[in-house]
């Protein structure tokens, strides 16, 4: 049933196809089994009886048959002799129901009964006999038909079987009594009952039914097996094949069969197999090329030359294979390879290592190549002959056709990857070209070291006759031995302010140039920020326009402790807080607050000025800008202060960023790590540990002191 409901498979389809197959030769065994069975029991029953009927003719004496003719003649000899032989007969075969001769009698010569052994009662003595059922002429039975008769006289012996009435079920057969001179001078009649053939014609149906059952039962194994034989490999092979769609490819099925099914695995085995490695090697290959990029991308990513060579020799290593691997490179004023790094197991000291440019160019020119050993001295690699490597993969560092230094993996030939020198050649180009950066940069930063030192030396040279002009200035206008007019004086209060913007301006430039050259020196200390703002809203009024402007300070109770430098924290707040009060308007408010973090604290400096537009936010941090417009020019300023505030935050390990809108106002934040172990909480500021916090802090500051 369940057959019919599930979607059917193949093996449900062979099943079927078997049992029908099987069935149907079931069916027909069956019934030739039956009916061969069936026509051979008739044909025993039937030639048993005409066996009995030539037995019945031979014993009888020819002329004891003839001198019987009349009723009366029961009592002779003759009659006793043909029931005795007939009655030993009819014992010996019980299925003999009727037993008679009958032979021409009268003057008519109609046949006539001439000794009749009775019935179906069984005969036990002869004597029960004498006088038989039917007397001597009596006519024969309705039922034995004419054309047996006709036979019979004809000197033949024939049969019927007559099954037509199942009760009176019968074969009849006739067997004449031939006389010397030929011609039957009389028949004997043998009626053999067929309910014996019957019962077995009924017990052959109920075998042939039983074996039919069986035949069925084992034709449903049969085909049960024999489909799953068919489908097993099958539906290994879609199980494979759908592993394989999952992206199991080591998926593989059996060979159960030597046959086409067996062919057909072994070529999805094939074929799974090919599948895989070319999955493996392409994996591989990705792989490579992801090292590649990822490398790649770090050599990139620095631009200083020993942390790049470094991070070159273990690239080619594992790019190209070798066991260990060697990236040189020379320096800016060199004339040879004297920059070594290795990448391999173990250490090696790689001080002395030289190797001529002109060297590597003869050999190499621009191209990766393989050398072996006995090449390694003429391309300026000598120091490698103490290695174990009997090949080495170099690939030169090339910049505007001129040779920088070179990538060299060692290692035995079978060691390196067989797409070797074109992956070293790719990878040497990356690294060319950052080799290529590092060498601008390096020019770069030496042009601006001696811009810095040069603007450090000049700011310096200014200042002083700058600081002697203030003072004298000042002098002159606070001394009472000077008297001036009203017009006099408005000229020395010019000169006073600018003095004072250019003593302003040479300090700026002179802490850029500090900051870029990475020389402005820091003490760091721990600092309480709640103090230096404090500080600051002490000289706010004194700033030109911070008398018109509120200002007010937002401080947690407990002191916001950092480590910093308090002088230059201090020049960071003067600056955002000059600039918020410099760009409010009249009436306007600004606001400091300062915020705990779990790592930080944050102090944002916020006003209600004009603002600035958005594409302008991310230029404000850089040297000399200023947002181009009036209200910014009537303010004057260098367009350095924001820069300073970023070089000195950053030094301090820590950010600054601004977020405003135009007409909304700004919002100045930086924001600087805390000092964790700081014990703040509830306690004041006086009962602050400062040995504690600077023992926990020793490390942090030796490295920041560096950047000072
Ligand atoms: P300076 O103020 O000397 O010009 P800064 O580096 O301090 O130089 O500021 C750069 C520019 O950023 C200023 O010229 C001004 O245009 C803009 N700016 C700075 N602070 C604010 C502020 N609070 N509101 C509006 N604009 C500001």
């Amino acid at each position: 049933m369940h057959l019919l409901q599930r979607p059917r498979t193949l093996k449900d389809e062979l099943q079927i196809l078997f049992l029908a197959v099987g069935s149907a030769f079931l069916v027909l065994a069956t019934v030739l089994l039956y009916q061969n069975g069936q026509a051979s029991l008739r044909r025993q029953l039937v030639a048993s009886a005409s066996s009995a009927a030539e037995t019945a003719s031979a014993l009888i004496s020819l002329e004891d048959h003839r001198s019987l003719r009349t009723p009366a003649d029961v009592t002779s000899r003759p009659f006793r002799n043909i029931v005795q032989s007939l009655g030993a007969l009819r014992r010996a075969n019980p299925d003999i129901v009727h037993l008679f001769t009958i032979a021409p009698i009268g003057e008519l010569g109609a046949w006539g009964i001439v000794v009749d052994m009775g019935g179906s009662a069984p005969v036990r003595e002869e004597a029960n006999l004498v006088g038989g059922r039917l007397p001597i002429g009596s006519r024969p039975p309705a039922s034995l038909p004419a054309s047996l008769i006709r036979a019979g006289m004809a000197g033949t012996t024939a049969d019927i079987l007559d099954l037509t009435n199942p009760s009176r079920a019968r074969a009849v057969a006739v067997s004449p009594i031939v006389s010397p001179r030929g011609g039957a001078v009389g028949l004997v009649v043998v009626e053999l009952s067929a309910a014996g053939l019957i019962e077995e014609v009924r017990l052959l149906w109920y075998v042939s039914i039983a074996i039919f059952l069986v035949g069925l039962v084992v034709s449903v194994v049969a085909s049960n097996m024999a489909s799953r034989w068919v489908t097993r490999p099958i539906e290994e092979l879609l199980g494979a094949v759908d592993e394989i769609s999952k992206g199991n490819l080591r998926a593989r099925v059996a060979s159960h069969h030597r046959n086409e099914l067996g062919a057909l695995g072994d070529a999805f085995n094939l074929m799974a197999k090919n599948l895989e490695s070319s999955k493996t090697k392409n994996d591989e290959q990705q792989n490579l090329l992801r090292e590649l990029h990822r490398t790649g991308s770090q050599v990139a990513a620095t631009l200083e030359l020993p942390r790049m060579l470094e991070i070159a020799s273990r690239g080619i290593r594992a790019i190209c294979g070798g066991e260990e691997a060697f990236a040189g490179a020379m320096g800016p004023r060199d004339k040879s390879v004297r920059l070594w790094t290795r990448s391999g197991p173990g250490t090696l000291d790689l001080d002395g290592w030289d190797t001529p440019v002109t060297l590597l160019e003869e050999v190499l020119g621009g191209e990766t190549r393989l050398l072996a050993r006995k090449e390694f001295a003429a391309a300026g690699l000598s120091m490698l002959l103490d290695r174990k490597g009997d090949y080495a993969l170099a690939a030169p560092l090339r910049v505007s056709d001129q040779t920088l230094g070179v990538l060299v993996a060692l290692g035995s030939r079978k060691e390196f990857h067989p797409e070797g020198i074109s992956l070293a050649t790719l990878f040497a180009r990356q690294v060319s070209a950052a080799v290529g950066n590092a060498r601008v940069f390096e020019q770069v930063r030496a042009v601006d070291r001696s811009k810095s030192e040069f603007l450090s030396i000049a700011s310096h040279e200014v200042r002083t006759p700058l600081t002697v002009m203030k003072s004298s200035l000042d002098i002159l206008v606070s001394s009472p031995k000077f008297e001036y007019t009203a017009d006099q004086r408005q000229l020395i209060a010019f000169c006073q302010e600018s003095v004072e913007r250019l003593i302003r301006l040479v300090k700026d430039i002179l802490d850029v140039s500090k900051i870029e050259a990475g020389v402005l020196s820091i003490q760091f200390q721990p600092t309480s920020l709640n103090d230096l703002i404090e500080k600051c809203l002490f000289w706010v009024p004194q700033l030109p326009g911070g008398q018109g402007i509120e200002v007010e300070a937002r401080l947690p109770s407990e002191p916001a402790m950092v480590l910093a430098d308090p002088q230059r924290i201090m020049q960071v707040l003067e600056n955002l807080i000059s600039n918020a009060i410099k760009f409010s308007k009249p009436g306007g408010k600004v606001t400091i607050e300062l915020c705990e973090h779990e790592k930080e604290y944050e102090v944002i400096v916020s006003d209600q000025g004009k603002g600035i537009a958005p594409e302008d936010l991310g230029r404000i941090f850089g040297k000399f800008f200023q947002v181009a417009d009036s209200a910014t020019r009537e303010q004057g300023g260098t367009g350095l202060g924001l820069a300073i505030c970023k070089g000195i935050v950053e030094a301090h390990h820590g950010k600054i960023w601004a977020e405003s809108a135009l007409g909304d106002g700004s919002r100045f934040h930086f924001s600087l790590a805390r000092v964790l172990d700081t014990p703040i909480g509830d306690r004041a500021v006086g009962e602050i540990k400062v040995d504690s916090l600077l023992s926990a802090l020793r490390t942090a500051s030796a490295r920041a002191s560096r950047i000072g």
